[in-house]
């Protein structure tokens, strides 16, 4: 029997040991060479001019040939203004990647010696990044679809004369939220399953939105599968759907499945359950969206998506709020796609 990809060499391109063994001028290149490529194109983030800029060693500095601002290998990238060294940088972005099931900014915290505090920012400033720089371009092919609940638990009281009645919809929780997966089937013999995965958090599994995202995300002639909630009904209208009856099979008797919606909410739940325990709603997508990078990446060697990661986080401007954001600068509005 052929080995598991995950427990083959190839599999194996990174260590954490080998990231902390790096110098502070070999993380500099590492990160510049992310940022700009491997030649001397430097960009200025001020004007945007490229070209060669007058570099000062001493400080790791440039002065823009143009514009004459003085930028570093960070400024203008997620990490703009920052005080711990590169080197710890990328060492939680090692942490971060060989994390197949997420981290907790405790654990982070743990690993860098770092406050719980500075973690919690550190790991939303890379999951910002990659929902920043995340691929939208439509689905295609064969799409399955499914929505699954966060944040609704309700404790039943202690007595039995006390309870409610969970399902009503007077009973539910106010910040219950609905994360609704899309993901495209591979095509490719070597790699069975999804290869693209789109994720969005609604208030709740419904026509209008579903209708809404997959006019929005999925090309014309796609084939959809979902399961029997109504909230896929419409689809058929413009779609090929195929559905699923999970109250009475896994399979339907056509060969219908929506196995690939759901083993991203196996990913995702584990996350859940095992690393982050909750979820705030103002961050539920970012974490979505963590789960479907960790998903698409699977069959990736960590080095590859240790190299995925920094590129991103070297693309995506410094976002406002995760600037002071233990200082009270924090996100006001969530990111629903109703
Ligand atoms: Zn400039």
């Amino acid at each position: 029997m052929s080995q598991h990809f995950l427990l083959s060499a190839k599999a194996r391109t990174l260590s954490v040991l080998k990231v902390m063994q790096m110098t502070d001028t070999d993380a500099f290149s590492v990160f510049k060479e992310l940022r700009w490529g491997e030649g001397n194109e430097v960009s200025c983030p001020c004007c945007g001019v490229i070209g060669k800029h007058a570099f000062r060693r001493d400080r790791k500095q440039w002065r823009c040939k143009d514009c004459g601002h003085t930028f570093s290998v960070t400024s203008g990238t997620i990490f703009a203004n920052h005080k711990l060294s590169l080197k710890t940088y990328l060492a939680a972005i090692a942490l971060f990647s060989n994390a197949v099931k997420g981290i907790s900014a405790l654990q982070l915290s743990r690993d860098l010696g770092t406050q719980y505090k500075t973690a919690f920012v550190l790991a939303h400033k890379i999951r910002e990044s990659l929902m920043e720089q995340r691929n939208v371009e439509p689905l295609s092919g064969e799409v399955h679809m499914d929505g699954a609940y966060v944040n609704g638990y309700i404790r039943p009281q202690n007595k039995k004369e006390d309870r409610i009645d969970r399902r009503l919809a007077e009973h539910q929780r106010p910040d219950k939220r609905c994360v609704f997966v899309m993901r495209q089937k591979s095509t490719d013999a070597d790699m069975a399953g999804a290869i693209k995965t789109l994720t969005f958090v609604l208030k709740g599994e419904n026509q209008i939105d579903v209708g809404n995202l997959a006019h929005a995300f999925v090309k014309k002639g796609s084939i959809i599968c979902a399961d029997e909630s109504n909230a896929y009904d419409a689809l058929h209208a413009k779609f090929d759907t195929r559905r699923v009856n999970h109250s009475v099979e896994y399979r339907s008797n056509k060969g219908v499945t929506n196995n690939m919606a759901e083993s991203y909410f196996s990913r995702f739940r584990r996350m859940q359950y095992g690393q982050m325990h909750k979820f705030g709603n103002m961050h539920l997508a970012s974490y979505a969206n963590e789960a479907a990078f960790r998903e698409d990446t699977r069959r990736q060697s960590n080095g590859a998506i240790f190299m995925e990661v920094t590129k991103r986080c070297a693309k995506t401007r410094a976002s406002r709020v995760w600037c002071g954001y233990w200082q009270g600068n924090k996100r006001h509005e969530e990111r629903l796609a109703s």
